[in-house]
């Protein structure tokens, strides 16, 4: 039977980038402190997740502060509202916004997929970003494919073109991909204000 301690175990070995072991000693780390400690976490842990909405165009995480169906960018007239940079997850998002480059809006596919994926689909918001394009409220005439210079990125990026394209054809839109003055392998992560302005000027 599976202990609480195994359950805990396996709740942080569900966290991106953490393997069995490093999940063993986190979770030892927390049953060490003081009960205090692990109530106040428990408590940060239940609010961060109960203050967060998804927002309905972008498909991003905001705080539910705002009372709106939609984040501040996505509802922020003064943004160029023709052109949608598509990123993988969040914090990419939360990267390219601190650089301040970046004036257009964004697309949050929630991962990426392989080539080999049998449905791929189901591990990314394919659908929710075809309803965006073609909304015609939106008015999106530009895709930037923003996604990791990594295998997984470069698949994604032919699988969104390969779903794209057909449909793109009786529409005013162009597909592009964010140029890269990125050395292989690193992340939108891990962009700074230059290196993001020159690879929005490469886009191909
Ligand atoms: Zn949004």
């Amino acid at each position: 039977m599976n202990t609480p301690f195994d359950q805990l175990t396996d709740s942080i070995r569900q966290l991106p980038g953490i393997g069995p072991r490093q999940a063993r000693r986190i979770a030892y780390f927390i049953v060490r402190k003081d009960k205090s400690w692990v109530h106040s976490l428990s408590e940060t842990l239940r609010q961060a997740r109960a203050e967060v909405a998804e927002c309905m165009w972008c498909r991003r995480l905001f705080p539910t502060a705002y009372a709106a169906p939609a984040c501040t960018v996505c509802t922020d007239s003064s943004r160029d509202a023709h052109t949608l940079l598509v990123v993988e997850k969040d914090v990419d998002l939360e990267n390219v916004e601190k650089t301040g480059v970046y004036t257009g809006r964004y697309f949050v596919l929630g991962g990426t997929v392989s080539l080999l994926d049998k449905e791929p689909e189901k591990k990314v918001r394919i659908r929710s970003l075809e309803q965006l394009i073609f909304n015609k409220d939106r008015d999106v005439r530009e895709i930037i494919l923003a996604l990791s210079a990594t295998t997984e990125g470069e698949d994604t990026a032919v699988f969104l073109k390969e779903r794209l394209t057909p449909l793109l054809q009786n529409h005013p839109l162009t597909l592009r991909v964010l140029g890269r003055g990125l050395s292989t392998g690193t992340e939108l992560e891990y962009v700074d204000a230059d290196t993001m302005q020159s690879a929005l000027k490469g886009r191909t």
